[in-house]
């Protein structure tokens, strides 16, 4: 039962909305989650949860949870057909989570749903967000339910509702950027891959880029871009792709298609994460290419950071002006990731053939450069961006 008054309300239960709520329950903070959805999306969508997340986790106590069910990868490479170009080992990470975990985000949600309830938490389902109003202490956020529109009035409105957040809309806060021109199809699929099961490869190839992640339960993600690509790619089409583009020692044969899905990419970030006591998080905040499997990492992060802070001032009595420092810390860690995303996604679509054997050349040469490769580790690992989520002075 919806009540009618709270102290926050999170707008969207996907990775952020629930990452967030568990922080304020942990912190007994009084809180209400809500979801359009009447049941999480189960799709497969981002599947890979990095070191600087994982860490970033620790404290939710989900982890473990994540571990079982994921699959721990060391390897990430960079091949021209059977040749690896460049080839980075997580195993040398400065962290306990010296990998990369691979886990369809279904999996990622429903740990983060189980651990919100084992915490005596809930989220209100089949509730969608119509508008959010400033009143003299707080907000009216006007609701579509089951039993008809209702309102409840919030201290505090956080956005986790995604790209085209509504919150983001009533707060009137711009979502600057601009869109890519190719379409990509992604799959979770079963083949007969021969090829290292403990690597992420990305191959180059005449015909475009694809991704090839293992993932738990002998599944692999395959991403690349296509032209003109199909709402559900079938399992010819990625049979094809795989074997223009993949491995030329193998022939690929790809058994079963658990889940497509095709997209256009955007790179955009919110011109404010926070106006008054409303705030944004995740998609809501930015959205970017996923090349590197950035997007859900650094929502799961945003999340954590504004529970923390928001536990501080409504629990710990720290001054207000400490909720200044979520757009502080995580606004700049946004425009790294779309910055790295960008670069990353603009070297996979090189299209000319001189621009390509420069790519192909600079791999190898990189490869050699110790310094480079840990640049790039710490890089898409996220170690990097630490700073980003630290609130100790
Ligand atoms: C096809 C696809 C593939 C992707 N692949 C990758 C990938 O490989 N790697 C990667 O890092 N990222 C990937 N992403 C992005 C990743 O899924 C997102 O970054 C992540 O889901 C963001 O989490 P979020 O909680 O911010 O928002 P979302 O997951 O979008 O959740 C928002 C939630 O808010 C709810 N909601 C929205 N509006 C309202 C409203 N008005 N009222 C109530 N509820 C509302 C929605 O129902 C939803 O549950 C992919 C996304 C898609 C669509």
């Amino acid at each position: 039962m919806l009540p009618q008054k709270t102290k926050v309300l999170i707008v969207g239960a996907g990775p952020t909305g629930l990452a967030l709520a568990i922080t304020l329950q942990q912190a007994g903070i009084e809180h209400v989650v809500i979801d359009r959805l009447a049941a999480g999306l189960n799709t497969s969508r981002a599947a890979v949860i990095h070191a600087h997340t994982l860490e970033t986790l620790q404290p939710l106590g989900v982890v473990e949870d994540l571990e079982c069910r994921g699959l721990q990868l060391q390897h990430f490479s960079v091949r021209d057909g059977d040749r690896a170009l460049l080839r980075l080992q997580f195993d040398q990470l400065p962290t306990r989570f010296n990998h990369i975990l691979m886990i369809p985000q279904d999996e990622t949600e429903a740990v983060l749903a189980d651990q919100l309830a084992a915490l005596g938490g809930a989220v209100h389902r089949g509730v969608s967000a119509l508008s959010v109003v400033q009143e003299d202490a707080g907000y009216a956020v006007k609701l579509d339910t089951a039993d008809g529109e209702r309102t409840v009035h919030a201290d505090y409105v956080v956005g986790g509702d995604g790209m085209h957040s509504v919150v983001r809309e009533s707060a009137g806060v711009g979502f600057e950027g601009d869109s890519y021109a190719d379409s990509f199809v992604l799959a979770d699929v079963t083949m007969n891959w021969k090829t290292d099961r403990d690597e992420v490869a990305f191959y180059l190839s005449e015909e475009g880029p694809i991704v090839v992640a293992p993932l738990p339960h002998g599944h692999f993600r395959v991403v690349a871009t296509v032209a003109n690509a199909p709402e559900k790619p079938d399992a010819a089409l990625i049979e094809t792709i795989m074997n223009e583009r993949g491995p030329k020692r193998q022939q690929i044969r790809v058994g079963e298609v658990f889940w497509s899905s095709r997209f256009r990419l955007h790179h955009r970030v919110a011109s404010a994460y926070r106006k008054g006591n409303m705030f944004l998080m995740g998609d809501a905040a930015h959205v970017h290419s996923p090349a590197g499997g950035q997007g859900m990492n650094t929502g799961l992060v945003d999340a954590v950071v504004l529970g923390r802070l928001l536990a501080g001032v409504l629990k710990d009595g720290r001054p207000v002006t400490d909720l200044d420092r979520y757009e502080a810390l995580r606004r700049p860690a946004a425009l790294e990731v779309v910055s790295m995303a960008d670069r990353l996604t603009k070297v996979a679509l090189v299209r000319s053939a001189w621009g390509k054997m420069l790519r192909a050349a600079i791999f190898g040469l990189l490869n050699l450069s110790s310094g480079f490769k840990r640049r790039i580790q710490l890089s898409l690992s996220g170690l990097d961006r630490r700073q980003f989520a630290k609130l100790s002075e």
